[in-house]
């Protein structure tokens, strides 16, 4: 196998070639461009290139050669491979340290040793080379006491100098990433190994219009396509436009890259696929578990995952320490909105003094009037985080939208998916890849196969960590907000495994009859109870009518206790 690298023979491109083809016939090509032109041209089988060194950056040179070397396929990228980079500093035999005045290398290894030469060898002239391995060998060749080259070790030995100086790159950390691609395409690999983890290049031209590069992120975001590198470069023949180049996870064959390609070419001007290939694992670290596909694109089955049949004895969820599906009843319980520090904290601590389990309260509201107290959003979330901290208490918080699901979930114990959410099918997939548990409420105006189904969603996507609440119904009875459904709590606990609570606060609508509903809700076979509790329901931006106070919340967190002892 000829293997064309840009450099020569013991440079690092050599070695990464290596890696990828144990016997290769190197074949040394000036730049990275005649790398691309040799095996075009059927002087080498394959070539190998730096595309990134983690130290430097971009290798620019290698980027702005992508679209004309990969774009028209027929060239097949093979696989990643990354080389940690060690450098050293070689000489003439005989010299010194002292007698170095000029400092050869490739512009990218001198970037990587700066610090060490700045300290070193403050005045040497810095000169850029072809090649690291190049370098030494120019410095062979000239026979000058005066310079030097920072290349591989092993270039020292193989033209013949000595070592001035080892490891002198700026961090030990410090590693290339090459490419590898080969003329032929790689044959099929035989079925039923295991899957080998693969990595696509793109390509993107953006329209000039706000929220593009957002969008076109945002539809790998969306299905869980995780992106490992961006990088921006200038369009040479349109000043101050710019094509992006992605790399994320997966291969274009597999169905969440496969959708998210689609939506972008939907979005973008133009995107080109510059190939796909095995991601680099050299056996060191674990390789990542391939990502299931969508809950579309798997066999439905037999039995839903919901279904207790799946688990006839009941699954708990266990957050921070709390139980949630056992035969203790949690006591979820806090205002309906975060309004702030001090009214948080007060509620917060109030609620766990009586013995609540886990602390419920809003950053992001629902609310029927765009006029109305939206939330806090991220202040929010923090003083939730600050309640958490002061007592010890799981966060429930509620998240509106797929896009706010990250951040939620940086700072929730447990998302709540809200009743008008209910069938907001996105967020329940996003819901579904987020790794917390969901707190699922019921519709007002969904049937327990709907609500059931939407918990189907986030089972499906991959997180079995589901529990439902119903917080009732909209009924031809306009006295009380909604109609808590007691027949439905009571039937979904034979329907499904799954936990199940009731909200009885948005049921009523109606502090008085919060704690009857509340106990009726348990005596139907709840597994639980979320509450809204404030320490001034008067003074509450949202649902104050329904509100217990501080001693409302104690006397039914008693009766709980009393009715189900330990
Ligand atoms: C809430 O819990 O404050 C809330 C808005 O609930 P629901 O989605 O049940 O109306
Ligand atoms: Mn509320």
């Amino acid at each position: 196998m000829r293997v064309a690298i840009q450099g020569t023979h013991g440079s690092f491109s050599e070695a990464a070639a290596r890696w990828r083809w144990k016997e290769a016939e190197i074949v040394p090509c000036r730049d990275v461009q005649q790398v691309v032109v040799a095996v075009r041209e059927g002087r080498a089988e394959a070539g190998c290139l730096a595309i990134e060194n983690s130290l430097f950056g971009s290798v620019t040179a290698t980027y702005d050669l992508l679209h004309e070397a990969f774009g028209d396929g027929a060239l097949h990228l093979s696989d990643e491979i990354r080389l940690p980079v060690f450098h050293a500093l070689l000489g003439v035999p005989g010299a010194a340290l002292s007698d170095v005045r000029r400092v050869l290398s490739h512009p990218v290894a001198l970037g990587q040793c700066r610090i060490w030469l700045d300290s070193h060898l403050p005045g040497a002239e810095l000169v850029s080379e072809w090649d690291t391995a190049g370098s030494a060998e120019i410095v062979a060749r000239d026979g000058r006491k005066d310079q030097a080259a920072v290349a591989p070790l092993g270039a020292g030995s193989a033209y013949g100098l000595a070592t001035l100086a080892e490891r002198i790159e700026d961090d030990p950390s410090n590693q290339t990433r090459f490419l590898t691609f080969t003329r032929e395409p790689a044959p099929a690999l035989p079925q039923g190994g295991a899957p080998i983890p693969r990595k696509t290049s793109l390509l993107l031209w953006l329209p000039h219009k706000p929220g593009m590069l957002a969008a076109a992120l945002q539809a790998f975001a969306a299905r869980g396509v995780n992106l490992t590198s961006l990088q921006s470069r200038p369009e040479r023949t349109a000043p101050w436009t710019y094509r992006f180049y992605l790399d994320v996870e997966g291969a274009p064959d597999e169905p969440r890259l496969a959708e998210a390609m689609e939506a972008v070419e939907a979005l973008v001007t133009k995107v080109v696929v510059l190939g796909s290939y095995r991601e680099w694992n050299d056996g060191t670290a674990p390789s990542r578990p391939p990502t299931p596909p969508p809950a579309h694109r798997r066999p439905r089955p037999d039995v839903p995952l919901y279904d207790r049949r799946q688990k006839p004895e009941g699954s708990t969820i266990t957050v921070n320490g709390v139980v949630i599906g056992g035969p203790r009843p949690v006591l979820i319980a806090g205002p309906c909105s975060v309004e702030g520090e001090e009214m948080l904290l007060e509620a917060a601590i109030s609620v766990a003094a009586s013995g609540a389990d886990m602390l419920r309260g809003g950053a992001y509201k629902p609310r029927t009037s765009p006029y109305d107290f939206q939330g806090l959003g991220v202040r929010g979330l923090k003083l939730l985080g600050e309640a958490r901290e002061k007592t010890g208490l799981p966060v429930v918080t509620e998240v509106l939208s797929w896009e706010e699901v990250p951040v939620v979930a940086q700072y929730a114990d447990v998302l709540q998916i809200g009743a008008r959410n209910m069938q907001n099918f996105a967020l329940l997939r996003a819901a579904g890849r987020s790794g917390k548990p969901v707190l699922l409420k019921r519709g007002g105006g969904a049937t327990i196969e709907e609500w059931l189904s939407a918990a189907e969603y986030i089972l499906a996507d991959g997180n079995e960590q589901v529990i439902l609440c119903e917080r009732g119904i909209r009924t031809f009875e306009r006295a009380t907000r909604h109609t808590l459904d007691l027949n439905g709590v009571a039937l979904v606990r034979e329907r499904t495994h799954l936990p199940v609570l009731v909200d009885p606060s948005h049921a009523a609508g109606i502090r008085s009859i919060v704690a009857p509903l509340a106990l009726a809700g348990l005596a139907a076979g709840a597994h639980g109870v979320l509450v809204e509790v404030h320490p001034h329901p008067e003074q509450a931006l949202s649902d104050g009518a329904q509100s217990l106070d501080r001693d409302g919340f104690a006397a039914l967190a008693r009766e709980v206790r009393t009715r189900y002892p330990a």
